[in-house]
């Protein structure tokens, strides 16, 4: 009997794919990353999440999201005032990164999953069904709407100091709209949809592959969009036969690319820390305000849960992403050995949380959205939200640069790959079943 192959993406350890029991998840043997999750491949759920997330966001764009009373003068705004404010003021960066991941990429995410999911749940076809599916893994960890929120939340914490603030039905539309979003991500495995969209002849290296003594040498590559394991025939780059996209035995370039982007972050981050993020100007007077000292502000106002919130996001979590990444980039580019579990888990950390240190770029397009009230109160952005917006963007290129697998090449723990067949581990058996099954 032959079973599917399926490679770690994070280490490139070659599983052989096995049922597990529902709601478990299977784990590498080698690095502990999660494989898969034993979802069922069920569509039409996802797909009323993904209509609902629609309504959802028509209805967080068309009203207001937060409105300001402040000695007699009302102003609201809604999800794109902070865009065109930013833009208008001189901001083009700021306005474009703003657009991207609080409007455009939610929305892409959603779209993309109703125009794939719709057909397949109808079983019919509609043409660039796979293109649209790839251009989703491009957006996806673009689309921030969660940290939107939390921005949101720390701006109506700010404001009800000295003004009255009311939540407009935009901000509930966003309070529902990010677990809808996420309850979309979590019953839909990717995976299941990949299959669907594959041609009806496509035929999956199997076990039986790698037994086969020809095989052995070649290299097996792992599609980077859709996690295929593709045969190589020889060659260090071949089309994805499923997705047809370009698959690399590696990323290219992939460390030094990653080191630049870096650098290039750790630059960024001094004018980031030492120019203001805003001026407000509250009865003639302003007040520049960097992320240090809005940290204080916060913690002055004894405003602790928000202060600890924002300390962390925009403090904590860049300096620790680019220590850690640093870290693993130097270990890797030495090949030290050592504990190549734990820094592939580090990786793995620092590219999920590095997104919520936009949270003060967020509250700032809000902040100077709403108060534009002249002579009373006014918010104006500052260069230093443009830096800081730089740093978490590079920081976020910097990990997607890099290729994780090249922690165990480097190490020197590439080779036999025939011989690193192993079965996969749920949550139940973890750490205990290996070895080859039929
Ligand atoms: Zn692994
Ligand atoms: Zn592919």
């Amino acid at each position: 009997m032959s079973h599917r192959l399926i490679a770690c993406e994070h280490c490139d350890y070659l599983h052989v794919e096995e049922d597990i029991p529902a709601g478990s998840v299977a784990y590498c043997v080698r690095c502990g990353s999660p494989l898969y999750s034993a979802a069922q491949a069920r569509f039409d759920k996802p797909l009323a999440l993904a209509i609902t997330a629609f309504l959802l966001f028509l209805i967080a764009n068309s009203y207001p999201v937060l409105t300001f009373a402040m000695e007699g003068r009302v102003e609201s705004n809604t999800l794109g005032s902070g865009v065109v404010t930013f833009w208008r003021e001189g901001f083009p960066f700021l306005a474009i990164m703003v657009a991207v991941t609080s409007m455009l990429a939610p929305l892409g995410l959603i779209l993309a999953h109703i125009y794939v999911l719709a057909p397949i749940t109808l079983n019919k076809q509609v043409p660039g069904m796979q293109q649209v599916w790839r251009i989703l893994a491009m957006i996806r960890p673009w689309s921030m709407l969660d940290v939107f929120l939390i921005g949101l939340l720390v701006a109506l914490t700010k404001l009800t100091d000295f003004a009255e603030v009311i939540a407009g039905p935009a901000f509930f539309a966003i309070c529902c709209l990010i677990p809808t979003v996420l309850l979309m991500n979590v019953t839909l495995d990717s995976r299941y949809v990949w299959r669907r969209l594959a041609p009806g002849t496509l035929r999956y290296p199997t076990s039986d592959d790698i037994a086969d003594a020809d095989h052995q040498k070649e290299p097996l590559l792992t599609c980077h969009t859709c996690a295929m394991v593709v045969l190589g025939n020889g060659r260090q780059d071949v089309r994805c036969p499923r997705c047809g996209d370009l698959v690399h035995l590696r990323k290219p370039r992939s460390l030094s690319r990653a080191w630049a982007l870096l650098l290039a972050a750790v630059i960024l981050y001094v004018p980031a820390n030492v120019f203001p993020i805003m001026t407000v100007t509250y009865l003639g007077r302003g007040e520049a305000d960097t992320i240090l000292s809005g940290v204080s502000a916060l913690i002055n106002a004894g405003e602790w849960p928000i202060a600890i919130v924002v300390f962390a996001a925009s403090i904590l979590v860049p300096i620790v992403k680019i220590v850690l990444l640093g870290w693993v980039y130097l270990a890797t580019a030495l090949g030290l050995s050592g504990p190549l579990r734990e820094r592939t888990l580090i990786y793995r950390v620092t590219e999920l949380v590095g997104r919520w240190s936009m949270v003060d770029v967020f509250m700032v397009s809000i902040l100077a959205a709403l108060v534009k009230l002249g002579d009373i109160a006014t918010v104006q952005p500052g260069f230093g939200a443009v830096a800081f917006c730089g740093v978490v963007i590079l920081t976020m290129l910097s990990a997607m640069a890099f290729d994780p697998r090249l922690i165990w090449d480097r190490a020197g723990m590439q080779s036999g790959r025939g011989a690193m067949l192993g079965g996969t581990n749920s949550k139940q058996d973890r750490g205990e079943k290996q070895g080859v099954p039929s």
